[in-house]
């Protein structure tokens, strides 16, 4: 066993915080005990180098004892420091920050006098602005569906670097950081002047509300969800996605061309299966992740093909999922099917995207010049279980570096001749161009059935019959 644990091992980002952190360790040895006291003396100069911490005349005394001690608790009350922070800081638990104030005044009724700054060294009375803060995150959220809700503040880096250094000085051991706390009092707030339950998280939200601490300026940021489902295409006139129009690019009024629709196609997948969901959730736009996608003029078949629909910035979170799918059927009866909706999560779209499932398809196609029915059959029968080479295809290099796959044909069976016209089922490796191992793309796919017949092939159409998805998970 090496010295780095499992866990270690399993981030990177931990082992290079470990390994970083050795190296300074072992340097700051020797020079802990030479260098100790000195460096804390440069902290002292530099802390009594600027005008910040004099607060109307009366500067820090940094000799005073940290609170909860009687001493400690009469200081930061001398400083100025709020109710708030005085019972963030005061180490009394079950006290609040005017009843330590209090306590302290029947012990030295000076103290009642002794500070005149309006201005809390500790939070620039950043507490005061709760009330007003959540006036506002309310405001945002009202109208909308949620239940779990991360906080983020953002405060300028010299008050909390202020903040951090008093506060470890004077105040009681263990005292919540400013930012922190801050966090807690905005949550506490929100849960009280909300009906529904508020989950707060670190992670994964509905919500994301940022807060800028110096303007108090509110931005919540509704976050996207998902559904995973599996479609089936019916016809070959509809994309997966949606097409912006070629002639203007989709611009925001479209043009001539597309009807004002910005489209090159009305209809898509996307928008066939994610409008009603989009509706419904009220939501702004709709994003599409296939697990791969077929041409427009290909349908797809079997048990169809996974997809993830986004869902961007929906104010309702929990449709009926069943009663959404019979919505979404009946609109694009005939032309698009989905099986089911389930709701997912993110970090799904790179699992499907990545997946490399062989897929099953039946092509037909119109050969030129006499066919030999026993002569085509062997011919094309001869190719299952061959490894193609595959250049880029002409009809795709615009979009796709050109280079050589090597693409196995797992099995080819059920050919059918008919006159001058021929079908086949073919199950082929993820990423198999169909299309040209029939028509050879003027040789850019050796072997290929053009080739082998040679004959010219006019492809009529091909369908995808199933994504072999399930057995690929099973083997693994
Ligand atoms: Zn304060
Ligand atoms: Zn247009």
């Amino acid at each position: 066993m090496s010295k780095i644990t499992p866990k270690d091992s399993e981030e990177d980002n931990d082992d290079e915080w470990h390994n970083f952190s050795n190296a300074g360790y072992s340097s700051a040895n020797v020079d802990d005990e030479d260098n100790g006291n000195n460096s804390k003396d440069n902290e002292n100069e530099e802390w009594f180098d600027g005008d910040d911490f004099e607060f109307e005349g009366k500067t820090l005394d940094w000799n005073s004892p940290p609170c909860p001690t009687p001493l400690g608790i009469a200081h930061i009350i001398k400083i100025g420091v709020c109710n708030h922070c005085i019972e963030r800081v005061g180490g009394k638990k079950n006290l609040s920050g005017e009843e330590i104030r209090l306590e302290a005044y029947v012990r030295d009724d000076t103290l009642e006098n002794s500070f005149d700054n309006d201005l809390c060294p500790l939070c620039e009375n950043l507490f005061d602005d709760v009330n007003n803060i959540v006036n506002r995150i309310i405001e945002k959220i009202s109208d909308l569906e949620y239940s779990a809700m991360q906080i983020g503040i953002h405060l300028p880096k010299d008050l909390i670097n202020d903040e951090d250094q008093i506060r470890t000085r004077h105040g009681a051991t263990g005292s919540r950081p400013l930012k922190s706390a801050m966090v807690d009092a905005i949550q506490n707030e929100i849960t009280q002047k909300v009906d529904s339950e508020v989950n707060f998280v670190k992670e994964k939200p509905d919500l994301m509300v940022l807060i800028d601490g110096l303007t108090l300026r509110v931005d919540v940021d509704v976050r996207p969800i998902y559904f995973y489902g599996r479609y089936r295409k019916l016809t070959r006139e509809i994309p997966q996605t949606r097409w912006p129009c070629r002639a203007c690019k989709g611009r925001a009024k479209g043009c001539e061309s597309c009807n004002e629709s910005g489209l090159q196609y009305l209809e898509s997948v996307q928008d066939l299966v994610g409008e009603p969901i989009r509706i419904a959730l009220n939501a702004v736009d709709t994003s599409f992740h296939g697990m791969g996608r077929e041409d427009i003029d290909v349908r797809m078949l079997g048990k169809g093909r996974p997809f993830i629909i986004e869902i961007k910035k929906p104010m309702s979170r929990i449709p009926d999922l069943e009663e959404l799918v019979k919505t979404i059927n009946e609109n694009a009866l005939g032309k698009v099917e989905v099986d089911s909706l389930q709701r997912t999560e993110r970090s799904l779209i790179a699992k499907i995207k990545a997946s490399r499932s062989e897929k099953s398809y039946t092509i037909r196609f119109k050969v030129s010049g006499e066919i030999n029915e026993e002569e085509v059959t062997k011919h094309i029968s001869d190719l299952s279980g061959v490894v193609l080479n595959q250049e880029t295809p002409q009809r795709v290099s615009h979009r796709r570096a050109a280079k050589i796959r090597k693409r196995k044909i797992t099995n080819l069976e059920n050919i059918v001749i008919e006159e001058d016209e021929i079908q086949f089922e073919v199950r082929c490796e993820a990423g198999t161009y169909v299309k040209e191992l029939v028509h050879s793309d003027e040789g850019r796919t050796i072997p290929s059935v053009s080739g082998k017949l040679e004959m010219d092939c006019e492809i009529l159409w091909l369908d995808v019959n199933e994504i072999h998805d399930d057995e690929e998970n099973q083997e693994k």
